[in-house]
């Protein structure tokens, strides 16, 4: 029976994924989350996992007792999650939000693992050592952020020399039509109300700002290995063309699918093979019609932001990606406004720039989780002195 592990299992990602591994035979190994301990609990209980992590050590106590009696082993804190990804498993879903999924799917690649990766943060934080990783244990990443599984899918069996360009397609999120002046009055609620996918919190936020978009750009050009002006982005509001990969002939190859993430899951789940996955089959005559246009970076700025990070190399995603999790932090608290969040990072990105070894390729790890609470901490200064 396959072994498989689950991070972040109390999420949406996570719980699309349970959803799916439930239709298997596989032996639950771990299954971690963050505060929703009601949650995790009855997860570990109905796949009789070997072992329940939560990340905040306050809440071991509440997680012991709801599993007491079970067999489910309990633990709580970050160094559990790495230690829970160094438990044998064969498929491992990688779907903590943040830089937080970074140390634990490290530790699962160094087991040789398949890792499904939702985390983009990953990607874009620490690409490049990611990869090596990978290649050093032959551990295997699957993509499943559903523009980047799409991309995946449509260059199975092509010649990657000849791939001329990505397009990533972007709903737009609640905002798309929205002037500048009420995007600049928008609250946390009406950031999170997506019209086409149903998210975690912080990746709506991030698809309202475009800065989820900029974070998947930066995760293409990670994941596939093309150079960033080769990356574009198209808004297309129905949702339904994830991604397109254009080739050397002119031909684009497109990828369609209903808005749901248990199709690039469960395409995951079943690589190499294809397997039947539950989700709505679309009927194209029923839709209509399907449209596209130009994303626009004067009213949403993470996009240009993430050209400048690919330009700048080195650690630069590390120093974007925290600056970003710490205005989103402050918006959602009501603490900075909604254009505010793109102002801090790139007050970020400039104060850093110049700083030794920042546009040097991180050596290791360490390296990284240094930067990244560098980042953090000047994103807290930048947002003090603008209170
Ligand atoms: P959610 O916010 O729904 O879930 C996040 C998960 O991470 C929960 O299990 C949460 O636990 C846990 N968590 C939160 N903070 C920490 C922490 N500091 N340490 C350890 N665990 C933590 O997020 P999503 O499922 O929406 O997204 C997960 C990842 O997948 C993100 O990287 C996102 O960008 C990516 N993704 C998501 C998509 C989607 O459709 N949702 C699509 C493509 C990519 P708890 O809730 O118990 O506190």
């Amino acid at each position: 029976m396959r072994r498989i592990s689950v991070f972040g299992s109390t999420g949406s990602i996570g719980v699309n994924t349970l959803d799916l591994v439930a239709r298997q035979e596989a032996q639950v190994v771990a299954l971690t989350g963050g505060r929703n301990i009601t949650l995790l609990a009855e997860q570990a209980r109905a796949h009789r996992a070997e072992l329940a992590v939560t990340a905040h050590e306050d809440c071991y106590a509440a997680l012991k007792e709801a599993l007491s009696g079970t067999g489910t082993e309990v633990a709580a804190g970050t160094q559990a999650l790495v230690e829970a990804a160094d438990r044998p498993a064969e498929w491992v879903m990688s779907a903590i939000v943040g830089a937080a999924g970074l140390a634990p799917g490290f530790q699962a690649l160094r087991q040789g693992t398949t890792l499904a990766l939702a985390n983009k943060e990953s990607l874009v934080t620490a690409g490049a050592l990611l990869m090596a990783e990978a290649a050093r244990h032959g551990a295997t990443i699957l993509p499943v952020d559903s523009e980047h599984s799409g991309v995946f899918q449509a260059l199975r069996g092509e010649d990657a020399t000849t791939v001329e360009r990505l397009i990533i397609t972007a709903s737009g999120g609640p905002f798309r039509d929205w002037p500048a002046d009420r995007i600049a009055t928008a609250t946390p609620d009406q950031a999170v109300a997506h019209p086409n996918w149903d998210m975690g919190q912080r990746i709506s936020v991030d698809s309202a700002s475009m800065f989820n978009k900029a974070l998947e750009v930066i995760e293409a050009r990670e994941f596939f290995g093309i150079a960033p002006e080769r990356i574009e982005v198209l808004v297309h509001p129905e949702s339904i063309i994830h991604a397109m990969v254009g080739f050397a002939d002119g031909g684009l190859m497109a990828h369609l699918g209903p808005a749901d993430m248990r199709h690039a899951i469960g395409f995951a789940l079943n690589w190499p093979d294809r397997g039947h996955v539950p989700v709505e089959r679309l009927d194209l005559a029923r839709l209509g019609q399907l449209t596209f246009r130009a994303p626009d970076e004067n009213r949403f700025p993470a996009l240009r932001l993430a050209r400048e990070v690919m330009a700048m190399g080195g650690m630069a995603g590390t120093a974007f990606n925290a600056a970003k999790e710490i205005a989103l932090d402050h918006f959602l608290a009501h603490r900075l406004a909604f254009p505010a969040m793109a102002e801090v990072v790139e007050e970020v990105m400039t104060r850093l720039s110049g700083g030794e070894g920042f546009t040097s390729p991180p050596e290791c790890l360490d390296t990284v989780l240094r930067m990244d609470h560098v980042a953090r901490t000047c994103a807290a200064e930048v947002i003090a002195a603008r209170q």
